[in-house]
């Protein structure tokens, strides 16, 4: 049994907006966690958006309390700012016992680190990133690697009793401008729930067939949803090649994939939570799949493949 939660949903860039507090204004940040053997939590973070900064304060006092590993993963899916901009605030870099496995796509030929290093360069942040006292090692992801992260929270090439199981897919432009994204699949080998980390894509006519295969019977798949068909129609505000899909493209994919629920991400900051409410009417009711908008703070348990669970928790700072 492992949960899905969701601290940032955003994409692009926060907002701070009355209109748009229901689903929430931070970027991307996802949280998938799982207890181990002994109950002691384990997180996957997909993604440092701004979401990180509010996960990291409620992380930090779990790690005291010994709830959750003091080791865990932190996996980009790219580098652009909605998914890097929550690192500098990320509470438990500064936590000296905290051992964060930082793993990415290949950056300036070399991981993932030397990037955040440039962005936390003087004069542009106060610390340097060899001066965060988390002990972090870098990793770097390709295209179809599959790794294992064991019941320490620790990422390994083999595991005998692995607590999750994870598959990398690499996009390649045009489907997201520059170096793409990676893609990720999470599956809990006690039960095979499986959740397909689809965002920050720019889809094809008649869905993507790399992504419908990578994601083939996945259980659930969060997916980019960040404009509307009109939207990625318009003649007068062109946002095509902007490498993000609408919300057609995603349930093109997610029926081709199989799934059984197909949750939207990564939203346009432009979209108000009642512009959001309407595309929830529109889209909910699919006969293949079930659709879920996320929003910040939605909590999903899932259970051998079925979403057993769907609260909202309540992520507020310092809880
Ligand atoms: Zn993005
Ligand atoms: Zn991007």
């Amino acid at each position: 049994m492992m949960s899905v939660i969701f601290h940032g949903v955003r994409g692009s860039h926060p907002v701070a907006d009355a209109e748009m507090v229901n689903f929430g204004g931070n970027t991307s940040c996802v949280e998938i966690v799982k207890s181990n053997d002994n109950g002691l939590k384990i997180p996957i973070i997909l993604d440092a958006g701004s979401g990180l900064i509010k996960c990291g304060y409620a992380l930090a006092g779990k790690l005291f309390s010994g709830e959750y590993s003091r080791s865990f993963p932190l996996l980009f899916t790219h580098l652009h700012p909605d998914h890097t901009e929550g690192f500098t605030f990320f509470t438990p870099n500064f936590l000296p016992f905290c051992e964060i496995y930082v793993m990415g796509m290949e950056a300036l030929k070399q991981h993932i680190g030397i990037v955040l290093k440039y962005k936390m360069m003087p004069p542009c942040y106060p610390i340097e990133y060899e001066d965060l006292k988390s002990k972090r090692i870098h990793r770097i992801l390709r295209d179809g690697d599959v790794f294992y992260i064991t019941q320490e929270g620790k990422p390994v090439k083999t595991c005998e009793k692995p607590l999750f199981e994870v598959k990398v897919m690499q996009s390649y432009a045009p489907s997201h401008p520059q170096q793409g994204a990676l893609y990720y699949r999470i599956t809990d080998p006690a039960d095979g729930s499986s959740v397909a980390c689809i965002w920050d894509i720019e889809s094809h006519i008649g869905g993507d067939v790399r992504v419908i295969n990578f994601a083939q019977k996945a259980d659930i798949m969060i997916h980019d949803t960040q404009y509307s068909d009109e939207e990625y129609a318009s003649m007068t505000t062109p946002v095509q090649g902007f490498g993000h899909s609408t919300y057609s493209m995603a349930m093109k994919n997610a029926e081709k994939a199989n799934v059984k629920y197909l949750l939207s991400f990564h939203y346009n900051p432009r979209h108000k939570d009642s512009f959001l409410s309407e595309i929830e009417k529109k889209y909910t009711g699919h006969n293949k799949f079930e659709f879920i908008m996320t929003y910040e703070g939605l909590c999903l348990t899932l259970e051998k493949g079925q979403i057993v669970k769907s609260e909202k928790l309540n992520l507020g700072f310092g809880k």
